[in-house]
């Protein structure tokens, strides 16, 4: 068993610590439990590599101008990372959550950690299996993120629980995974993934504009995806173009390139050797 890895951030001094996973660290009152009140990332290790560090640096400082956070220092949160990681029992495939709570009410005093952990054997599992998806309605059409900020539509927060609700929700229907769609009939996102549909040579993925995360990983294969002949197209897809599209994935840093197998119980084509090609692509 490969136990996690802890490291206590303190953002106003800039130092970090290790510590006990085991240990209490947070207080009850801290708003990360409380409100779930803060923004995090999750940067997947392979190798001994982080990737995409940057780019998920980037996305957190964009989470923390939404929630009116402080600017995060990412010199301080790669040395904490990396502590996090060479803390860790050696293991081919490590997630790191770098996390940063609004503190305990009152205070001012941010709370902020980075814990690391062996990548979910389920994740890498679903990169051969695939996943059966079923659509579910997000309650927002696509025009929201920019008519209401405070809906934090395309910020990483810690309120995940509505993500959480849906994929039990497929889960209880006999599905493996959710991807939502808006009011008005886009396709947005999965609960923790972005989705890619290949179209003859373009990749398509649906615009973050639409009120979604700016997926770290898809931004990767975009940039990489020329070197193979691809071209790229951020669009407004609906549930027609991934039925008759010529392969469908979900991407994130934990599970990195999934395919679809079906979408509300109607297959959709895979195409394994591209697959293995955007793979190789993602490192
Ligand atoms: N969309 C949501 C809602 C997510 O939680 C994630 C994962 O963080 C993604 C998309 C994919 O982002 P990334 O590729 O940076 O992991």
């Amino acid at each position: 068993m490969v136990s996690p890895s802890l490291v206590m951030v303190d953002l106003a001094a800039g130092t970090f610590h290790p510590a006990d996973v085991t240990e209490p660290q947070l207080r009850v009152d801290d708003l990360a439990p409380v409100r779930g009140d803060g923004i995090f990332e999750a940067v997947s290790v392979r190798g001994g590599v982080i990737h995409g560090f940057d780019d998920h640096m980037a996305r957190l400082a964009r989470s923390a101008r939404t929630m009116d956070l402080p600017e995060p220092d990412a010199g301080l949160w790669r040395r904490a990372v990396e502590a996090a990681v060479e803390a860790h029992d050696a293991c081919d495939e490590i997630v790191v959550r770098f996390i940063i709570s609004r503190g305990v009410e009152a205070t001012g005093a941010l709370t902020a950690w980075a814990l690391a952990g062996p990548a979910p054997e389920h994740a890498i599992a679903e990169r051969e299996t695939g996943v059966d998806v079923v659509l579910l309605e997000r309650g927002y059409d696509s025009d929201a993120a920019q008519r209401a900020p405070w809906l934090l539509l395309g910020a990483k927060t810690l309120s995940y629980a509505v993500n959480m609700a849906a994929t039990r929700y497929a889960k209880d229907h006999g599905a493996d995974e959710v991807i939502f769609t808006s009011s008005d009939g886009a396709i947005l996102e999965a609960p923790t993934s972005t989705v890619v549909a290949a179209r003859g040579d373009t990749l398509l993925t649906p615009d973050p504009d639409f009120g979604i995360l700016f997926g770290t990983t898809q931004i990767e294969l975009f940039r990489r995806a020329p070197e193979v002949g691809l071209t790229v197209e951020y669009a407004r897809l609906t549930e027609e173009d991934l039925l008759t599209a010529d392969a469908v994935w979900v991407l994130s840093s934990v599970r990195l390139l999934v395919p679809v197998n079906s979408i509300n119980g109607t297959p959709v084509k895979r195409d394994d050797d591209r697959g293995r090609t955007l793979l190789e692509l993602l490192g």
